[in-house]
């Protein structure tokens, strides 16, 4: 019997980022962001779409200027995923982005200027159908919340986030999400868990600035994964000092760790050791990189020897468990099915895992 736990997800609002809903029982969302220059079209465009295969739902674009907003016309019409313009400032750069086909905004009220402003921000949003994030940082909070509470602490994050919800409130719009980010994985938990008490709008779950690929996965696992595990976060972006790709693989494998998400390959693999009957690292490695096309749910075990590799194979879809240094057998559905050698072996499994998926879909 496997443990198949279903984490009980806090309830909140449904907003959506154009046809991706986030909140309610919607999935959690995977979010990553280009980091071309945006005016560089055709580059913008082609990491999208290499975010897109992925698996990415949405993907966010920054608006610095109006040159950007003039670009982003064109990217929006050749992607298929809903575009969030990362505008911050500049209360026209929304509203360029709004009529240029973006689907959301990260935009922080307080940070737009006059109510008269704000209010055009959300007749724009209004009119074209578009949602708005806020997004409060730890090390972006407002002078006088470091002056009121001494440095960024769950409260500061809190109230930061509780003025910007306000000014929209007061616009009457309500079609928004929060991030109450933080790189300290203790603060962003926490400013989470306080806002969650307080309020049912979705949450935009990220450890801001995490650092690289690996540090960076460490922590936001920790950080993230913890939420998640609580319940808590509607959508999430894991930010990486990384290729962005990266991002969206690592959000998905953490959903796919707490049974919220299932999409492509899931590798059960061992560390090896001199048992191994196949060079293990090599193998998966090959593996990983040659099924990552595979959007259907499937989970492989590739273990070196029968230590731990039947007991693996008996609950994967597929199994490969070592036995001497020449010969490995094949689980299907956890019965032994067929034995394979060494030679070709990463061949043999890719052709008998695209034979399953190809029969799964009939
Ligand atoms: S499954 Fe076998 S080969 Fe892999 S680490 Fe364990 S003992 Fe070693």
């Amino acid at each position: 019997m496997q443990y198949n736990y279903k984490i009980p997800r806090r309830k909140t609002r449904v907003v959506n980022v154009g046809k991706v809903l986030i909140g309610g029982d919607n999935i959690i969302s995977v979010q990553s962001m280009t980091n071309t220059n945006t005016i560089d079209i055709q580059g913008t465009i082609n990491q999208i779409k290499a975010l897109e295969e992925a698996g990415a739902d949405i993907v966010r674009v920054s608006c610095p200027d109006k040159e950007s907003t003039e670009a982003l016309k064109s990217i929006v019409k050749a992607v298929n995923v809903p575009i969030v313009a990362d505008i911050h400032f500049h209360y026209r750069r929304a509203i360029e982005a709004a009529l240029a086909g973006a689907s959301c905004l990260r935009i922080n009220p307080g940070n737009i200027g006059s109510i008269d402003k704000v209010k055009e921000v959300v007749k724009a949003a209004k009119d074209h159908n578009l949602s708005i994030r806020i997004g409060v940082n730890s090390g972006s909070l407002e002078p006088y919340l470091i002056d009121k509470y001494k440095s960024p602490t769950a409260e500061a994050m809190l109230e930061s986030a509780e003025n910007h919800i306000k000014i929209l409130e007061d616009a009457d719009f309500f079609n928004f999400k929060i991030s109450v980010k933080a790189s300290n994985v203790f603060l962003a938990r926490q400013s989470y868990e306080l806002f969650s008490q307080k309020y049912d709008y979705p949450l935009h779950l990220g450890i801001t600035e995490s650092g690289t690929l690996r540090a960076g996965t460490v922590a936001s696992s920790i950080g993230i994964g913890s939420l998640l595990w609580q319940g808590i976060g509607d959508t999430l972006r894991v930010s990486l000092s990384a290729d962005p790709v990266e991002e969206v693989k690592v959000g998905f494998d953490m959903l796919k760790t707490l049974n919220l998400r299932s999409r492509g390959v899931k590798i059960i693999s061992c560390p090896s050791c001199a048992r191994q009957g196949f060079n293990v690292v090599k193998i998966v490695a090959e593996i990983e990189e040659r099924l990552s096309y595979i959007k259907e749910p499937i989970t492989i075990s590739i273990l070196g020897c029968v230590v731990n590799g039947i007991g693996e194979a008996m609950y994967s879809d597929i199994g490969i468990v070592g036995i001497t240094n020449k010969e490995n057998v094949v689980y299907i559905k956890g019965e032994k099915d067929h034995k394979v050698s060494n030679e070709n072996l990463v061949e043999h499994l890719v052709s008998v895992v695209e034979h399953y998926i190809s029969k799964k879909n009939i």
